[in-house]
């Protein structure tokens, strides 16, 4: 084979030595995910079609992600999606990329929903981002209806195109409003669940050690927490009392370093029969449930 010529292989092993020394840390991954992208082929059949050269749309596509990539950009951004639980989402820049631990989120939302004993729960979801939370809650429990909200233009297009793609737009609706600001207030107190992910890294640790990839690239509306990474999460535990039903479930996604005194916030406001505190798959304290009394 010449050399000249361009085959999956060859731009695998070029694109995973290149991005390596820029200082990727999962060089093999990423050059994986920029070819699938660039190639439309599945991991898998990047490994079954190693002598395929690539054509030069191809090419150029895999060259500008590569320098995407190798200037430290999430992969999420360069390729424009990231698979959730059981759904691929579409990402931007502007928007946060879904997390793992937001996948384990999900878990004890549904524990809660399948807890509420109806097959028709209603869930507000504030801070929405791509939507992850909403569509994965309404594809794996059809039934659930889901209003969720966010404050950014970008995250609400997004989240809506997201819905679009899997046809959830009857179980999922996505207003643009701070909080609950435009949400129907006749549904106050109806509502089964409140489960967000909302901004909770504190100003100063979003300074000083979040590394570069998330803090220069992702959006600082979606992450920071304010100075103890509480101040979303107290304005919707404010809400929470008039927002829910007797019985129904809170559950948020928090810094590591913040579950105490979150659920200690929960217990001084009274009102609830149930405080928990979930760890993520790293068994970092991650995620609060606390349910209402009734
Ligand atoms: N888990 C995200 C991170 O560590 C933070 C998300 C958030 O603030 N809601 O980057």
């Amino acid at each position: 084979m010449a050399d000249d010529i361009w085959t999956v292989r060859r731009i695998l092993d070029w694109t995973r030595g290149y991005l390596e020394r820029k200082g990727d840390e999962h060089p093999r991954l990423s050059a994986e995910w920029l070819i699938s992208d660039a190639c439309g082929l599945s991991r898998m059949e990047i490994y079954l079609n190693f002598d395929r050269p690539l054509s030069p749309d191809e090419l150029a596509r895999m060259h500008e992600g590569v320098e995407r990539r190798a200037a430290g950009e999430p992969l999420q951004y360069v390729t424009g999606e990231m698979p959730f639980r059981h759904i691929v989402l579409r990402c931007e820049k502007g928007v946060l990329i879904p997390r793992p631990e937001t996948e384990v989120l999900v878990d004890v939302a549904l524990e809660a929903l399948d807890a509420a004993g109806t097959d028709e729960p209603l869930v507000l979801e504030p801070c929405t981002g791509t939507g992850c939370i909403a569509l994965s809650l309404a594809g794996e429990r059809p039934g659930t209806h889901v209003v969720s909200t966010d404050l950014s233009p970008a995250a609400v297009a997004l989240a809506m195109r997201n819905r679009d793609a899997l046809s959830l737009g009857d179980a999922v609706d996505v207003l643009e409003c701070d909080l609950v600001a435009g949400v129907d207030p006749e549904l106050m107190g109806s509502f089964d669940l409140i489960v967000s992910n909302p901004p909770y890294i504190p100003s100063a640790v979003l300074a000083e050690q979040v590394p570069a990839e998330v803090k220069d690239f992702e959006p600082h509306l979606a992450l920071d927490g304010g100075q103890d990474g509480l101040d979303l999460f107290r304005r919707i535990l404010d809400l929470a009392p008039i927002a829910l039903k007797s019985g129904g479930a809170l559950v948020v996604e928090l810094f590591e370093e913040s579950l105490e005194q979150a659920a200690a916030l929960v217990r001084a406001q009274g009102g609830w029969a149930r405080v928990e505190v979930r760890e993520d798959l790293t068994h970092r304290p991650r995620i609060l449930l606390a349910v209402r009394e009734g």
